[in-house]
């Protein structure tokens, strides 16, 4: 579904070059659950950034359903980042002055011109709705994210990533910044997300704990993936038919 070819990304510092991804090859299969685990500095959020267009690589390239999208021109991209991809970071990223419901709605102000936000406002906002239920904040729906723990934050993100019903969901150390309990939450979450509603998700982490109720695990050493645990078990099944909920 989602692929990355010979991926390479270099940054210069002090006319040094630094080579975070050498070549790098990946297949994220449609449906799964795939965590990648590297230590810190390997190069793990710049691959997340490069397989949801985020950033460009230096050489290589990213496919989605075969076709590239690595070099996109602004608005196609601009129009898969907002539909196909949705994102969770470590930090969340909400917005402080907004309540959780117009954070999670976000996606869809950014989606839409003025008029089209108008005339479908009120599908969007049963959609964002629903979603803060899913994700079990039904009852902090007014609150802004200064009055939420970590754990909801994070909770709230999901639900924003969600909104545009995305195919992939790209996960940059959704734990990171929990306590343990918390940490396994958001992980037991993300699961029943990828199996009801039927989105592929790619996690990167250095938590080895959280890895285990994902569908394979890789691991990235020196810019390349080096391992994949699933390799000598059985053939990775879709674990649901496709195709995916209907968008709003
Ligand atoms: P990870 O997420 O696995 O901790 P990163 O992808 O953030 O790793 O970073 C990999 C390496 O690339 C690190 O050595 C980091 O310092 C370097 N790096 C990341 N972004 C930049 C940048 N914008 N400029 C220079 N170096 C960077
Ligand atoms: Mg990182």
């Amino acid at each position: 579904m989602l692929t990355a070819k010979n991926l390479c990304k270099f940054y210069r510092r002090h006319a040094v070059e630094v080579r975070v991804l050498n070549g790098l090859n990946l297949e994220v299969r449609t449906g799964e659950f795939l965590s990648i685990v590297g230590a810190s500095g390997s190069g793990k959020s710049t691959l997340l950034h490069l397989l949801g267009t985020l950033d460009a690589p230096d050489a290589g390239e990213v496919r989605l359903d075969g076709a590239r999208i690595d070099n996109l021109p602004g608005r196609a991209r601009d129009a898969l980042r907002n539909r196909t991809f949705g994102y969770i970071f470590q930090f969340y990223h909400l917005l402080p002055e907004l309540s959780l419901l117009d954070n999670v709605l976000m996606p869809a102000y950014i989606g839409h011109s003025v008029l089209s936000w108008w005339q479908t406002r009120a599908q969007w906002r049963r959609r964002a709705t629903d979603l803060v239920a899913k994700v079990g904040l039904s009852h902090r729906i007014k609150h802004r994210p200064r009055e939420l723990s970590g754990g909801e934050m994070q909770r709230t993100a999901i639900a924003r990533a969600l909104l545009m019903n995305p195919r992939i969901l790209l996960a940059d150390e959704p734990t990171g910044n929990l306590d343990a309990a918390a940490g396994s939450e958001i992980v037991r979450l993300l699961r029943e997300i990828n199996r009801e509603e039927r989105v592929t998700i790619v996690m990167v982490t250095h938590n080895l704990d959280i890895v285990a109720a994902t569908d394979r695990v890789v691991r990235m050493v020196n810019g390349v993936v080096t391992e994949d645990t699933s390799a000598g078990e059985k053939p990775w099944q879709p674990p649901f038919p496709q195709p995916r909920l209907a968008a709003v």
